[in-house]
C-alpha cells in the first residue's frame, strides 16, 4: 500500500508542468543560443562612447582592447536582470602598483562596477581588488589569474524591484563567480558606485565597460572577449 502511494504520487509529480526550453550551450568562445550577444569578436558594433559615438576601442584577432583615452563604451541594449559572461585579460604591468595595475570594469546598468584589475600578487584595499563590487563588497576569494591570461566573470544579477513612486522596495543583488569560483553570494547592492551615470535604481541600465585613467600609467590594454547576456524574465 505505501510502496502504491509512493508510485501514484510520484506519478503527478512527473506530469506537472511544461518541458523546458532548450537551450543549446555555449563554450569558449560560444554563447548559449539565447543570448544577446555584446562581442563576437568580430564587430564592436554594439558599443557606443557615452556621448554616442561608436566605440573607439579596437577590435584586434578576435578580441576587443581597450584603446586608452577614448573613454567608457557601453551597450546600445540596455538590461534589467540578467545572466551576465564577460572575458577578459589584464595587461602585464610589472611596474604598477595597487589600483593603478590593469584596472578596468564591468559596470551592470551603467551604474554598479564589478572590478576589473590584475589582482594576482597585487594587493589593494579588499573592497576595491578584482571581483569586489567597487567600494561595497569585496570578493569572498581571492580568485585570480595571473596578468595576460584569460579569464571569466559569471554573473547573477537581479535588478532592484521600485513601488510606483520610484523607491526601492527590494534592493538588486549580485552572485558572481570569477574563473568558476564564487566571490559574490547573493550581496544586495544599496548604490551606485561614485561617479557612474546615476539613474534611478529601478530603471535598466547599458552594461559599460571602463576605460580606467590613472595618472600613473599611461595605456591600460585591457582585453576582452566572448561577452553575452541573457536577460531573467520577470523584471
Ligand atoms: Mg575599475
Amino acid at each position: 500500500m505505501r510502496y502504491l502511494i509512493f508510485v501514484v504520487s510520484m506519478a503527478a509529480l512527473a506530469q506537472s508542468g511544461p518541458q523546458p526550453r532548450v537551450v543549446t550551450p555555449g563554450g569558449e568562445g560560444k554563447a548559449p543560443s539565447d543570448a544577446v550577444v555584446l562581442f563576437d569578436g568580430k564587430s564592436s558594433g554594439e558599443w557606443v562612447h557615452k556621448d554616442g559615438r561608436a566605440a573607439e576601442w579596437m577590435v584586434r584577432d578576435g578580441v576587443l582592447v581597450c584603446k586608452s583615452g577614448t573613454g567608457d563604451i557601453l551597450t546600445k541594449k540596455t538590461f534589467g536582470s540578467a545572466q551576465i559572461h564577460v572575458e577578459f585579460s589584464t595587461p602585464l604591468m610589472a611596474q604598477a602598483k595597487s589600483q593603478a595595475r590593469g584596472n578596468s570594469g564591468v559596470y551592470i546598468q551603467g551604474r554598479y562596477e564589478v572590478q576589473v584589475l590584475d589582482s594576482y600578487e597585487n594587493p589593494t584595499y579588499a573592497n576595491g581588488s578584482a571581483a569586489a563590487v567597487y567600494g561595497q563588497h569585496a570578493p569572498l576569494v581571492n580568485a585570480s589569474r595571473p596578468p595576460e591570461q584569460w579569464q571569466t566573470y559569471d554573473m547573477v544579477f537581479h535588478a532592484a524591484e521600485c513601488d510606483g513612486a520610484g523607491k526601492v522596495t527590494t534592493p538588486a543583488t549580485l552572485t558572481l563567480l570569477h574563473n568558476g569560483v564564487l566571490v559574490q553570494d547573493h550581496v544586495n547592492i544599496t548604490k551606485n558606485t561614485p561617479g557612474s551615470e546615476v539613474k534611478t535604481a529601478c530603471d535598466p541600465g547599458p552594461i559599460l565597460l571602463q576605460d580606467h585613467f590613472h595618472p600613473e600609467v599611461k595605456d591600460t590594454l585591457l582585453r576582452f572577449r566572448n561577452i553575452w547576456v541573457r536577460p531573467l524574465s520577470g523584471k
